[in-house]
């Protein structure tokens, strides 16, 4: 056994700085470049979910694209360092590797609520008798307008057609019973079950195989939202056997700002040359590209779904993440990120009672890096002073305060830290 239940967790700050010396993935730290505090120390960043770091290599990355095309101009596509043309291709082992797939199954192309809709056009394929789609009612907005928006635009009326998973009366979180039990109950009339994971208010992670075999048993399609799986979990998309998934790569994944999200389809779908989708000429095959032909002819894969030559300067500042993620290996990182996460579940449970409520599942492998938390007490004056002490977490209405340590940058002494500015709220 070697998850956090063989760490055995001490109160004392020297616990988090020997943690700290011990930690094998300590040096990426340093691949990260920080905000800093007025006195110029870095802050303690706990919103990787929500904006990854800049990579120390992003604007290195970034400028050679810039030279490149300032000294090649068109020619770039060929003779660039790394030739536009099949630039996308740079960043695909590394990501496959990174969901558990096939080279063949992922994309990096376009942005999350982009590639959703690009996905349910092959995959949400309505009959009278089999047109819902179920999410879970805490589903993030732009999933719950997206899956409104395509039972309406095949002639649905929205409301009948989205099928809503909530918790039980006074539950934070699901139970994976429950969602099994509701694709068993009302399979014959699901055409998709399309659920996050992680979600991304209460933090909780599903069990992605056991739903998909659930879907598939009833006669559904399966697809995954990972704006917080990936990057974050260890995830076996191919062996987990959705049908999709898609994930945006600016949270966990670092890298940057709005930038490309990535595309999984599974590869029982990858030489499907009818499947209907919205098509483009980066989807066709590579070879007769340039003959410039009208009949569309798709790459086999995930690369069949793009539409559009891809942003380098994007491209650019994720081949520095991934190189990162690549090195230090998700299986490493989360067991780092669970030994972190279980230190912070264990310092906020000595807190003061009643002051904390934690919402997100207690148990590893039901969950990530991300803990939320519910405070009685000022939430917004407790956030202003995390601020104003240096410490970056996020606020969702009505109380709860989402911290997220991811293991690439964040150390023990944060988490002891943060959890110390959390006491002295408490005191007064
Ligand atoms: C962050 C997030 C999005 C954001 O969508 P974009 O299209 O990248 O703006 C969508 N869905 C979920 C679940 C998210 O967490």
């Amino acid at each position: 056994m070697t998850g956090p239940a063989a760490v055995h967790f001490e109160e004392g700050e020297a616990f988090a700085r020997r943690m700290d010396a011990e930690d094998p993935l300590r040096h990426f730290r340093d691949e990260f470049l920080f905000p800093r505090r007025k006195d110029g120390e870095p802050v303690i960043y706990l919103v990787g979910n929500s904006l990854g770091l800049q990579p120390r290599k992003a604007r290195q990355y970034v400028l050679e694209e810039l030279e490149d095309w300032e000294r090649l101009g068109v020619e770039g596509h060929f003779h660039a360092r790394h030739p536009w043309l099949p630039y996308h291709e740079t960043v695909t082992a590394q990501t496959a590797r990174l969901v558990g797939a096939l080279p063949l199954e992922v994309v990096v192309m376009n942005t999350l609520s982009v590639n959703l809709h690009l996905m349910m056009v092959s995959f949400y394929r309505p009959t009278r008798e089999r047109f819902k789609i179920l999410i879970e009612g805490g589903a993030f907005p732009s999933d719950q307008y997206a899956v409104a928006s395509q039972a309406r635009f095949h002639g649905f009326d929205a409301e009948e057609a989205v099928l809503r998973l909530e918790p039980r009366p006074g539950e934070d979180t699901l139970r994976q019973e429950d969602i099994l039990d509701t694709i068993d109950r009302h399979g014959p009339q699901i055409a998709l079950v399309l659920l996050g994971n992680v979600n991304y208010l209460t933090g909780q992670a599903f069990d992605m195989k056991a739903i998909s075999q659930a879907a598939h048993a009833q006669g559904c399609r399966v697809g995954f939202d990972l704006a917080h799986g990936a990057g974050n979990l260890r995830l076996s998309l191919h062996d987990d056997g959705p049908d999709f998934a898609v994930w945006c790569s600016y949270k966990y994944l670092n890298g940057g700002p709005g930038t490309l999200g990535g595309v999984f389809v599974h590869e029982r779908h990858a030489h499907m040359p009818g499947l209907p989708r919205f098509e483009g000429w980066w989807g066709h095959d590579k070879a007769t590209r340039f003959e410039m032909g009208p009949r569309f002819v798709p790459l086999p894969g995930a690369e069949g779904w793009q539409l559009s030559n891809p942003p380098i300067l994007q491209l650019a500042a994720l081949r520095a993440s991934m190189e990162l993620f690549d090195r230090a290996t998700m299986p490493s990182l989360r067991l780092k990120g669970d030994v972190l996460t279980g230190y912070l579940e264990f310092l906020l449970e000595r807190l003061p009672e009643g002051l904390v409520r934690i919402i997100t599942p207690r148990g590893v492998g039901e969950r990530g890096s991300q803990l939320s938390l519910r405070f009685g007490k000022e939430p917004r004056r407790l956030l202003a002073r995390l601020t104003e002490a240096g410490v970056l977490c996020d606020f969702r209405e009505p109380d709860i305060i989402r911290a997220s340590p991811a293991p690439l940058y964040c150390t023990f002494l944060d988490v002891y830290r943060f959890v110390r500015i959390l006491e002295s709220h408490a005191r007064d």
